[in-house]
């Protein structure tokens, strides 16, 4: 029977077993679970020969018929040991176990049936997500996952009948974030009476956390890690107090196989008998780290904070607040240097052993995209997980105060006379870029020329959706659009846009409407909203003469020219500006956004709004770190600067974009966009952790009309409001299992990654088929490059507006097979571009002679001797600007790489 369990009001939390004899004079407490880890008796299992610890029954069979024990698949004594023992400390009637984690959540999951919901976190262990993908690809099963720290986000999703299953972590992983499995439990049983809450408490084990005493039904552990505590065993541990799941559940494994190995279940029972000191231990010097860090001023998240969010329910629920805790540093590289400093601190993932551990769940999963993606990252790239152990705290504390100093987190002050943290990076920027920026306060910014570039973007998972509050992602292309300053010295400014209606314009710097514009200071930053006056003076005046049958050539030059008069209003520079695009114009490609960043990031170097950082960075013996800081934070403010000046830019070619286009074309990578409403803010989150994948664009060149086609989902939906909301469900779970997938990519390996891609791309282009989107060229994409030889996933992107495919290229398809593919493709009428997804964002062109590769011919950016007239550098034939306007479009990006070294954001 299941114990009773008191309030926490006291010490004592379990009813449990009380050793004989009970006298009534002085009556025995209940054990405390500390002493109830190490007492493994079992009193209906007495050892024949009082052996002190189990024995290993390394047997498959045992003899006789109808005996307790007949084959070690079905039951073995020390397995019963060890689940009598698992039983007894987790307040549980039953206790099974099996060879790892995901075993065990293998064997619950096989409790629902197709066409039964699951409600599960939104930041569950990536192998959780896995098995949940598959189950909901392979055996019906909807999972809806939802923000579990707030209960509000779970009830909508609750249905009386079909909800069968609520799958619950807390804390979670990294980022120690706090459900309340309690109230959830409650919310659940008063909703849908027959659905069962599923606890992983691994991250707690069941000294710190029972979840079965807060109305779970069914917990489980990776026994991996505190339950066994040594990294030297896999096991999986389920625990309940229901005999009818109880029987089910013994059903699965002696059914599939997958109980511990006797062996196994030897070393996990003694593993088990140190938990409480082993945890006692490491959770004491959690808080030490944690305070400490603390103390020093990162942002720390460990429950034993003050400020942990959800802190009461984490003490309400839980006995304390485990040996898992982890910070951010601010700066992506001093994290990766910070925990390459350690030395106490192992490298490691998993948790739970008596060795401490560090890890940056961020950059682990990072490896395999090229360090230009990843210094263009945000935030939470700077993560790092500390998992405590057993060793002397002081040791642990020295070693990552050793760390810290080594990586420049920490300096010691002389007036405080104590180590202090180097100020976050913006707080040096203004220093840094004193530093480090090239050019100062002259005018050498102006005199050079400028060559950057920005990728195009491409929509993997979510479109139309989008527009009805479901989660999108974007990923940068490696389809390029290309920009170039030339200075010139007659007091024009002139612009080509060769893909744009091969636009070509010239103007006296002098006749441009300065006066329309309100000015903006050197760091101001551009209010929210257009300067309509100056809009309309750019349009009457420089722009009067333009026809009206050039209208994308027009609003280019409208965008160039705004940010040129708001930018360039103190330093007036006289320059030719020339752009160049690889990737197809107004396909849906995210071309003018593209475009957008790369005339926003060539005019704030002119105006000197943003400086690229020096090389080498310069060592100062007294701050031998801040130019490393100020490095990055150089690089992040540019990114940043660029961003909002390609979004402004955005708007004027847009009206009212989403913002999603211009930080794909700046940082690169992916992301996830929500649009704002649907009880949501909204907004983007990037996605790290995938290498660049390989994807076929194809253009079908059917243009179509974007809004149309939107109006007409919104008809649908209105129509028949059943069958599109669920539609546009099945996508959401697509674009949450795609982020999951792609973040989770270097854990799972890239074929798991480009297996479950290869299926939602199917799933997704199916859904958008039903919407009514698709058209006849696209399905003739996708039926070529599904049928054999090739067999690709395909799916359309973008609103359809752009006509555009994308097929998802496996890494080993052959080179062969790709060129009859293209050549297939070609002869349909298509326009086939292989390219990357998730690559790089932003870059510019190092001007620094250390990185050109230039033959002294062809003359290097800052080393150009300002030609007079732009016409004059195009007849000399030999400086950059020449060989960009007349390189064909296959030379162009091959041509660009080979100049030099591109520094990206
Ligand atoms: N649940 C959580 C929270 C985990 O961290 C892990 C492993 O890291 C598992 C489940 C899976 O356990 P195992 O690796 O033992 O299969």
């Amino acid at each position: 029977m299941a114990p009773t369990i008191d309030t926490k009001a006291t010490a004592v939390h379990h009813d449990l077993p009380t050793p004989d004899p009970e006298t009534p004079l002085r009556p025995r407490q209940p054990y405390k679970l500390s002493t109830l880890c190490v007492a493994v008796e079992n009193p209906s299992m007495k050892d024949q020969y009082g052996s002190s610890s189990v024995p290993i029954y390394q047997s498959a069979t045992f003899k006789g018929v109808g005996n307790e024990y007949d084959y070690s698949r079905s039951g073995n004594p020390t397995r019963s040991h060890l689940e009598h023992h698992i039983a007894k400390i987790s307040s549980a009637a039953r206790a099974f176990a099996v060879s790892s984690g995901m075993a065990a959540l293998d064997v619950i999951l096989r409790l629902l049936r197709p066409g039964d919901e699951i409600i599960a976190g939104d930041d569950l262990y990536g192998g959780t997500n896995r098995l949940l993908t598959f189950i909901r690809t392979h055996v019906g099963v909807t999972v809806h996952h939802v923000d579990t720290t707030n209960p509000n986000a779970v009830i909508p999703f609750i249905h009386p009948t079909k909800t069968a299953m609520v799958l619950l972590e807390s804390p979670t992983n990294p980022l120690l974030k706090i459900a309340d499995l309690a109230l959830i439990s409650k919310e659940v049983k008063e909703r849908a009476p027959n659905a069962i809450v599923v606890v992983d408490n691994t991250m707690m084990s069941p000294y710190l956390q029972r979840p079965l005493e807060h109305g779970a039904d069914i917990v489980y552990d990776s026994a991996t890690k505190y339950l066994s505590g040594h990294h030297d065993l896999m096991a999986g541990m389920i625990t309940c107090n229901r005999d009818d799941l109880a029987k089910q559940i013994a059903f699965t494994i002696n059914s599939v196989g997958n109980a511990l190995t006797p062996i196994d279940c030897f070393l996990l029972l003694r593993g088990v008998k140190t938990m409480a000191v082993r945890m006692d231990r490491q959770q004491s010097t959690s808080q030490l780290v944690a305070t400490y860090l603390y103390s020093l001023g990162f942002k720390v998240h460990y429950p034993g904070l003050p400020d942990h969010p959800g802190r009461e329910i984490h003490q309400r629920i839980s006995d304390g607040d485990g040996a898992v805790l982890s910070f951010e540093t601010g700066d992506k590289e001093l994290s990766e240097k910070i925990v390459g400093s350690t030395r106490l601190w192992g490298i490691s993932v998993s948790f739970g052993c008596v060795n401490s551990l560090i890890s940056m769940p961020c950059v682990m999963s990072h490896a395999s995209i090229d360090p230009a993606t990843r210094a263009a990252r945000g935030l939470p790239e700077d993560l790092i997980r500390l998992c405590v152990g057993i060793e002397d705290s002081s040791d642990l504390l020295d070693d990552l105060e050793h760390a810290l100093i080594d990586a420049g987190a920490i300096a010691l002050s002389a007036q405080q006379n104590k180590y202090i943290r180097v100020p976050p990076a913006h707080a040096v920027l203004n220093k840094a870029v004193e530093q480090l920026a090239i050019g100062g306060s002259n005018s050498k910014g102006v005199d050079q020329e400028w060559f950057v570039s920005a990728p195009g973007k491409v929509i993997l998972f979510g479109e139309h959706a989008v527009v009805h509050g479901v989660t999108a992602i974007a990923a940068s292309v490696d389809l390029r659009c290309y920009g170039l300053t030339t200075p010139r010295n007659d007091g024009k400014l002139s612009a080509r846009f060769i893909d744009i209606d091969n636009f070509q314009a010239e103007w006296d710097i002098e006749s441009l409407p300065w006066d329309a514009s309100a000015p903006l200071g050197q760091t101001e930053r551009h209010p929210e909203d257009l300067d309509s006056q100056l809009i309309e003076a750019i349009q009457a005046g420089p722009l009067g003469e333009l026809g009206s049958d050039k209208s994308q050539a027009r609003n280019a030059a409208l965008a160039f020219l705004y940010m040129y008069i708001k930018l360039m209003n103190t330093h007036r520079a006289s320059v030719h500006f020339a752009v160049r695009a690889t990737l197809p114009v107004g396909a849906g490609l995210g071309s003018s956004a593209s475009f957008s960043t790369c005339a926003a990031t060539a005019l704030l170097l002119l105006s000197q709004r943003i400086t690229i950082p020096s090389i080498p960075p310069p060592i100062s013996a007294d701050h031998p770190h801040l130019s490393h800081h100020g490095r990055h934070a150089l690089e992040r403010h540019n990114a940043e600067e660029a961003n909002r000046w390609a979004f402004t830019a955005e708007k004027i070619l847009h009206g009212n974009p989403s913002g999603v286009d211009n930080s794909v074309a700046v940082f690169g990578g992916a992301l996830t966009y929500n649009r704002p409403g649907f009880g949501k803010t909204g907004g983007m989150e990037s996605i790290q952790g995938f290498g660049s994948l390989r994807f076929l664009l194809t253009n079908s060149k059917v243009p179509r009309d974007t809004k149309k086609l939107v109006a007409g989902v919104g008809l649908m939906k209105q129509e028949q409001p059943e069958v599109v909301g669920s539609i546009l469900k099945a996508i959401e779970n697509i674009s949450a299992q795609a982020k999951r997938s792609l973040a989770d990519s270097s854990e799972f390996g890239r074929d798991s990654l480009l297996r479950d891609l290869s299926a939602m791309i199917i799933e997704n282009h199916k859904h958008l088929v039903s919407l009514g989107v698709s058209h006849p060229s696209l399905e003739m994409i996708k039926e070529t490059t599904a049928a054999p030889p090739y067999n690709l996933s395909t799916k359309l992107t973008g609103a359809g507006g752009g006509g555009c495919a994308v097929t998802l290229i496996p890494d080993d398809f052959s080179e062969a097979l790709m060129k009859d593919l293209l050549a297939e493709l070609v002869e349909c009428g298509f326009d086939p571009y292989l390219t990357s997804v998730g690559g790089s964002g932003m870059g510019i062109l190092s001007p620094y002679p250390e990185h050109s590769n230039m033959s002294s011919k062809v003359l290097l950016p800052g080393q150009v001797t300002p030609p007079e007239t732009p016409d004059e550098a195009a007849d000399a034939g030999s400086s950059i600007r020449s060989l960009f306007e007349t390189k064909s479009s296959s030379e162009l990006t091959v041509w660009a790489h080979s100049l030099g070294k591109w520094l990206y954001v």
